[in-house]
């Protein structure tokens, strides 16, 4: 038997589907390359924005025609799958089973009523990796509850894994070749918050969880992903600093620049508050690098307002700025109360102005790094139209670095070898631009 997972939205679906596809192969089933060849087609949805919503109601459409001419059993997951499937049973009939976020376990049972799911099934089945970076996610759902956002209900609230639960699936990666984890979670530091406290009476928190995985052999890289201003405590920024394979980078989301436009979302903290913690971070991890979120265009904000986040953005010379623009999510707060009265033009006009001051500032920010040597995780190859191999992977700040080979520039005999996929290299930047930095490979890193 065969399967098929198409996967839309965040790093939190990619690894959701990773480990249903981990679990289908456990119970014996091939994975195919396109729905056409598979007698189950999976649908893991998105509903952050409404696009990929349609996408998936899309794609939902052309397996309704499979399924007619070839049986395919179909599945959906993900965000769509709300706490009520009743809406979604009448829209789409054709599909065999349902499940929720974070529960893959339902599509197995669904194919494999008699077996066996229960006990050390899960979470002992982990996912095969990919190449040499794993997300793994370490606390699920969400209690936040922004005005604009549909994750809370769909997600449900926060959940943390055990400590050793996840200790043991970092350790399977390493083991099948993975050199860097991205811990993830909708909002991480709030990791432990909901997990009973140890012997010494305290909740583990995320700086714990980098300690319980450090050691892991193979392990090179600790990432974390995404974090929430109000959960950040000093004692996490510590743990980045002091831990050597936990990486110099945040995403701290900031959304708004505006304090009434961040009321309006309640996002529970005010901009001096944010500001803070930005020259707190940079205060403890001077090194590190950031990248926030931003959305333009929210209910009722005006050019003042939106002026304001464009102040911070220059003020706080992010790494990188993922900008949307504003679109209502039916069933949030936002959708049912406020009206989405920036026009879409001017939310686009807003979006523009916030790329072109993001690609100065980025671009500025990594013209420093010109002439640097920096470490780089290589992640993948491949050959330019001159034939020569092109390597691509990242550095500690989370930057994506292309490099090529140079004989006789690396290790000074000119014997260097080209470098393994999941290697550390050193790499000397020769260019830089806004979203990237070129260079040549330095030496590798002594073992
Ligand atoms: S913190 Fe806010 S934006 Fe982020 S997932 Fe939770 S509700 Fe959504």
């Amino acid at each position: 038997m065969r399967y098929h997972i198409w996967t839309e939205g965040c790093q939190m679906n990619e690894a959701d589907s990773l480990k249903l596809a981990a679990g289908l192969a456990k119970l014996g089933w091939e994975e195919a390359t396109k729905a056409e060849d598979a007698d189950l087609a999976v649908v893991n949805t998105c509903v952050v924005r409404q696009k990929a919503e349609d996408r998936a109601a899309g794609y939902l459409g052309h397996l309704r025609r499979l399924k007619e001419t070839r049986g395919t059993q179909i599945a959906v997951m993900g965000c769509m799958v709300g706490p009520r499937t009743d809406d979604l049973r009448s829209r789409f009939p054709y599909v065999d089973v349902w499940a929720r976020p974070q529960s893959f376990d339902v599509v197995l049972r669904y194919l494999m009523p008699e077996s066996d799911l229960g006990g050390e099934f899960w979470p002992e089945t982990f996912a095969a990796p990919a190449g040499p970076t794993a997300f793994v996610p370490v606390i699920h759902g969400c209690n936040k509850f922004c005005t604009y956002c549909i994750v809370p209900y769909r997600r449900g609230r926060e959940r943390s894994r055990a400590v050793d639960e996840i200790a043991r699936e970092v350790a399977a990666a390493c083991a099948n070749g993975v050199r860097e984890v991205t811990l993830l979670g909708q909002t991480v530091e709030a990791y432990g918050k909901d997990l009973s406290p140890n012997g010494n009476g305290q909740r583990p928190d995320l700086g714990d969880l980098f300690r319980a995985v450090h050691e892991t052999p193979g392990l090179e890289r600790i990432r974390f992903l995404t974090s929430y201003p109000r959960d950040m405590t000093e004692r996490i920024i510590r743990s980045v600093a002091e831990l050597p394979k936990v990486c110099e980078h945040f995403n701290i989301p900031l959304q708004a620049g505006d304090n009434e436009m961040l009321a309006r979302m309640r996002r529970g903290y005010t901009i001096e508050e944010y500001r803070e913690w930005v020259y707190r971070i940079r205060d403890i991890v001077p090194e590190t690098s950031m990248s926030t979120d931003v959305i333009v265009g929210f209910c009722g904000e005006t050019e003042a307002q939106f002026l304001n986040t464009l102040g911070v953005l220059e003020e706080l010379r992010f790494d990188k700025v993922h900008v949307a623009t504003y679109s209502p999510r039916p069933g949030t707060i936002a959708w049912r109360h406020m009206e989405d009265d920036v026009p879409r033009e001017e939310k686009m006009r807003r979006l523009h102005a916030v790329e072109e001051m993001q690609e100065r500032i980025g671009t500025e920010l990594n013209s420093r790094l010109l002439g640097a040597t920096q470490e780089v995780l290589v992640e993948g190859a491949k050959e330019d139209d001159a034939g020569e191999t092109v390597y691509t992977g990242r550095n500690r700040a989370n930057k994506l670095v292309h490099f090529r080979v140079e004989i006789g520039n690396g290790d000074g005999n000119g014997t260097r070898e080209s470098p393994a996929i999941g290697e550390l290299v050193q790499v000397e930047i020769a260019k830089t631009t806004a979203w990237s930095l070129q260079g040549r490979l330095a030496a590798a890193v002594p073992a």
